[in-house]
């Protein structure tokens, strides 16, 4: 392997492993961290721009508005709301 290939790879870890850590970080709160991670292993800071928009969050079938996790009320609407259970 030639040494300027070596450099392009030790550079593009430098920018990958950060860039996956951010979006992971971006992107837990709407549960999708393992997405976030990805993309922003793959695509550097475009992938991290992109694990912002990320929302994996369940959507109030009243309101559609995102949900935190599985709440009885929603949050935006007070509807009740109920969850299949696994
Ligand atoms: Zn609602």
């Amino acid at each position: 392997m030639s040494h300027a290939a070596q450099e392009l790879i030790v550079t593009w870890m430098w920018i990958a492993i950060p860039s996956a850590i951010c979006g992971a970080a971006a992107a837990s709160s709407k549960n999708a961290k393992v997405p976030g991670a990805i993309l922003g292993f793959l695509f550097g800071p475009l992938g991290l721009i992109a694990a912002f928009g990320l929302d994996e969050r369940e959507i109030c079938p009243t309101c559609h508005g995102r949900l935190n996790g599985q709440p009885q009320l929603c949050m935006h609407c007070r509807s009740e709301l109920y969850w299949r259970q696994n």
